[in-house]
């Protein structure tokens, strides 16, 4: 657990504890955790089930909820397409 910690806390130094939500699309959001804590924030896996710090990103609580519904929406979207494309052929 001590190593997942330091890896979180390092995605989180790396971003400067500033909430990354214009680099997944949405509106930049700007929200910095106070100085020597990172109150409110958490780490988005970029790629699902990759611990690289590379494949993450420091988002605030609201914007990981905004970006992971927004994840689902997209799936949903892409599993109706190929429904779609299953009924025409
Ligand atoms: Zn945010």
């Amino acid at each position: 657990m001590q190593l997942f910690k330091n890896r979180r806390a390092k995605v989180f130094f790396r971003d400067g504890y500033v909430c990354q939500a214009h680099r997944v699309g949405l509106p930049r959001c700007g929200y910095r955790a106070p100085p020597g804590t990172h109150k409110g924030l958490t780490t988005h896996h970029l790629v699902e089930g990759s611990e690289r710090i590379d494949d993450q990103l420091t988002l605030c609580s609201p914007c990981h909820k905004v970006v992971n519904r927004k994840e689902v929406d997209d799936r949903r979207k892409e599993e109706r397409r190929e429904e779609a494309r299953a009924c025409q052929s």
